[in-house]
């Protein structure tokens, strides 16, 4: 089967948080034969909910959409290395393959800080590729970091 790259979704969802003024990350949920379940984009601010990461809400979204807590088989494409809650949840979710973007050695916890997936007490390992479209994400979170110093 061919490889396509969900990840140019996950950037579109990327921009739309950062027009609805979040921290511009997305994701998207992809199914076994490539079908996207979900995707989304931050809306911590808006939910005013701390959890209200693009991951968990495309993992969330997508059981829904397949009536299950198990994402078996499926794959996430996200823009930027997941923090350590949403890597616990990505694992918890029994997702196959994650490609994330950017790296985040300020809050990831894939190859930084808590390296979830690195433990023995996490029982799902998904296979991990990133530096996935990393340049665009990277650049994405420095234009609206950069742009919100300038507007304070
Ligand atoms: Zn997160």
């Amino acid at each position: 089967m061919k490889f396509v790259s969900h990840m140019d979704r996950a950037l579109a969802e990327a921009r739309a948080a950062a027009a609805r003024g979040e921290t511009p990350v997305g994701a998207v949920v992809v199914a076994p034969g490539g079908r996207v379940l979900a995707a989304d984009g931050n809306r911590v601010r808006e939910r005013a909910d701390p959890t209200a990461h693009a991951e968990m809400l495309a993992l969330r979204a997508a059981a829904v959409a397949l009536g299950s807590e198990r994402l078996t088989d499926c794959d996430l494409y996200v823009t930027l290395e997941p923090c350590p809650m949403c890597a616990g949840a990505i694992s918890l979710a029994r997702i196959r393959r994650l490609y994330y973007g950017a790296e985040d050695p300020k809050t990831g916890g894939v190859a930084h800080g808590a390296r979830v997936f690195s433990h023995r007490q996490c029982h799902h390992v998904p296979e991990v590729y990133d530096g996935i479209s990393a340049a665009e994400s990277a650049d994405l979170l420095r234009d609206f970091f950069a742009m919100r110093r300038n507007a304070t």
